[in-house]
């Protein structure tokens, strides 16, 4: 949309205050390696001719006759180094959104980090690459590493009116209404003085295949005999008239293709070398570390297509955001469709980025064909299976470890969302375990079970340090029984894909149902301690569903568990903050008939009771059940209670010994 004042004014606009700060880092950077401008400035041409194509895909008009291509013009005479793209275009309400304000704002964590890559000499010290300024979507600013002026020339397809962006990196931009003879966009690199190699075309042919072999669309380099021509009439002649001459003639420029334009996930594997994958990877994510994993593939069969999938090192910052988008960059025949495409990717696999290029689809495909199309149901299928194809080789390499760290929570999500992956998931699957510090296997589990030991046990919880000495272990620890700390908030759910492993069922160590094949008390003990269970049963009827006596534990007097598919607390208390009129749910207290607690209490009780006596019993039953709550780490009801009543027995205590 054009003003009728814009046509014929130039404005003067200020940068957006974090865009100031970019480029005052960029513009004074010590980096060394300032060639990777390169890379962003190529890599925005081609997402530009990309738009116009997707869009041309529903308005054929907005592509002309002539194949869309990049072009990298030097002009020696101007000292200028212009990027030229047959691609969609800005308009002037676009020039200062795109060009004057930055998405990520206000993230001072990326000033900081940016600026230790940008005051950096040179690119040694892994993960500090300026690249990092095209991850966080200020990739045109690199612009500014070799430049001390850039003016950007764009017409948007559709329109006739052109403009001309220009800033030399101040606290301001301007934009004026100019002409452009097509659709596309110019950007005028007005070199510094260090920086005047890049005008030698040698230099620019080899940077290109260096940073973009694979881009889609032809990049075309002017050849180097009229860039010498222009060159030799500079040295005599004045610079006013050199400016206008070299910028009258871009016509008279002979140009060859850089690039071999082939779209690199199209190639085969063994035709492309990890140099090309690791630059790849880099256009398609800006991230400046190297991928953790990667898996090329072609599909052919029903339908055919090729994918190319990347692991990241680093997860994103919104990886547990509900809006984080995720999905790969989906083509058909070559063209791009677009980014993210979910319906290719399930969300458990939201941290896996690469493109997928389809023969069959429609050129025209819409977000809503894509939900119910076949084709992509079926692809969806294939991409599955070969992430987990690359994880599952990623598990056999030492960097499992980070990739775990990283995305494990995520991918157990599968175990619950889609149980028909559960099998290789569950070999994908780690957890802490009180076998040893550190994560394990379900097989290594299996491979350390004891004679006699038929199932695989865990126990749910916040932390290791609360689940690891919960009561609930006491037998299965004395066994020797290895149990599993699932101390994720997401492992309850995950559990609903993992019933059985090798053959063998999971276990939780707090299901009320837990049988060790002890030997149960006897009837004898049972008829004893009869009254006991009955005066328990009465003194916590409002928090207890059942009071009985269990073998499951050693040391301690008593624990609480959970009846057949109740929740473990830890996941109760995590639900009751979502939703805190959920019903409490009553367990099932137990007791060890052999603790010197219960035995003691059950003396008590057959002696002649008093008044004062009863109400002295059912304290300490109160006492017992807090220190159940205690102990797997659950709050108490009332704490203030249970303090006070700690304090007499202390007192007590602490009177006898100094009087005893
Ligand atoms: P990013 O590309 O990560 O979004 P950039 O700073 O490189 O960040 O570019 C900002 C925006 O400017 C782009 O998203 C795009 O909309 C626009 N842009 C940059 N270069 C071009 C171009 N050659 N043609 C059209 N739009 C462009």
């Amino acid at each position: 949309m054009v003003r009728p004042t814009m046509t014929e004014q130039k404005q003067t606009h200020a940068f957006q205050a974090e865009v100031a700060r970019v480029l005052g880092l960029v513009i004074n950077s010590l980096y060394s390696n300032k060639e990777v401008f390169l890379r962003e400035l190529v890599s925005n041409a081609s997402d530009a001719i990309d738009k116009r194509r997707f869009m041309a895909i529903s308005e054929p008009a907005l592509l002309g006759d002539s194949p869309l291509a990049i072009r990298i013009t030097p002009d020696p005479v101007a000292k200028t180094l212009t990027f030229s793209d047959d691609g969609i275009g800005m308009t002037d309400e676009e020039l200062v959104q795109n060009l004057g304000t930055v998405a990520h704002s206000g993230s001072t964590d990326f000033m900081d980090k940016l600026k230790a890559a940008l005051d950096q000499k040179s690119e040694s010290k892994e993960g500090e690459d300026v690249s990092l300024i095209g991850q966080f979507g200020v990739g045109f600013y690199s612009a500014y590493l070799v430049a001390n002026q850039v003016d950007v020339r764009t017409r948007r397809a559709g329109s006739e009116q052109a403009f001309l962006w220009s800033s030399d990196a101040g606290e301001t931009y301007s934009i004026e209404p100019t002409t452009r003879e097509t659709p596309g966009t110019d950007v005028v690199l007005h070199l510094k003085d260090d920086q005047l190699g890049l005008l030698e075309s040698y230099e620019l042919t080899r940077l290109v295949k260096k940073y973009s072999d694979f881009v889609a669309h032809p990049i075309l380099v002017a050849t180097q005999r009229d860039a010498e021509d222009d060159a030799d009439t500079a040295e005599e002649g004045e610079e006013s008239d050199d400016g206008e001459k070299s910028g009258d003639k871009p016509d008279e420029l002979a140009y060859e293709q850089a690039n071999s334009s082939n779209a690199l996930w199209r190639r085969r594997a063994s035709e492309v070398t990890d140099e090309q994958y690791a630059e790849f990877y880099r256009h398609l994510t800006h991230d400046w570390e190297p991928a953790l994993a990667r898996k090329h593939f072609h599909v052919e069969g029903t339908q055919m297509f090729s994918g190319l999938l990347f692991i990241p090192k680093r997860p994103p910052f919104d990886l547990f955001s509900p809006d984080q988008q995720h999905g790969v960059r989906l083509h058909v025949k070559r063209v791009f469709i677009m980014d993210d495409c979910e319906e290719l990717l399930p969300k458990w696999l939201r941290f896996v980025r690469g493109v997928i290029d389809s023969e069959d689809l429609p050129l025209n495909v819409s977000r809503e064909l894509l939900q119910d199309s076949r084709i992509v149901k079926t692809i969806r299928k294939q991409v599955v299976r070969r992430c987990l194809d690359m994880i599952e080789e990623l598990a056999a390499t030492d960097d499992y470890a980070t990739f775990w760290s990283a995305y494990g929570a995520v991918l157990k999500e599968g175990l619950h969302f889609e149980p028909e992956y559960a099998d290789r998931l569950a070999k994908l699957v780690r957890y802490e375990t009180t076998a040893q510090p550190g994560l394990t296997s379900l097989a290594d589990y299996v491979s350390r079970m004891k004679d006699g030991q038929d199932a695989i046990y865990y126990v749910v919880g916040a932390s290791r340090a609360t689940v690891e000495n919960a009561p609930h272990l006491e037998a299965l620890k004395a066994r020797g029984y290895e149990v599993l700390l699932m101390v994720d908030g997401v492992d309850q759910w995950a559990l609903d894909g993992l019933r059985e492993f090798d053959g063998k069922k999971l276990l939780s160590a707090t299901d009320a149902a837990l049988d060790l094949g002890e030997s149960k008390p006897t009837e004898a003990e049972k008829e004893e301690l009869d009254a006991l269970l009955k005066r328990f049963k009465e003194a916590l009827k409002e928090h207890v569903s059942e009071v009985r006596l269990t073998s499951r534990l050693t040391d301690s007097a008593a624990c609480l568990v959970s009846p057949a598919g109740g929740l473990p607390p830890y996941m109760e208390r995590l639900l009751r903050l979502q939703n805190p009129d959920m019903p409490i749910q009553r367990r099932v207290l137990e007791l060890n008939p052999t603790h010197p607690i219960v035995t003691g209490l059950r003396d008590l009780l057959r002696a002649d009771a008093d008044d004062a006596r009863e109400a002295q019993v059912k304290e300490w039953i109160e006492l017992v059940h807090d220190q159940a709550l205690l102990a797997e780490g659950s709050p108490v009801h009332d704490p203030a209670k249970l303090v006070q009543r700690m304090t007499a027995l202390l007192s007590d205590a602490v009177r006898r010994a100094t009087t005893g």
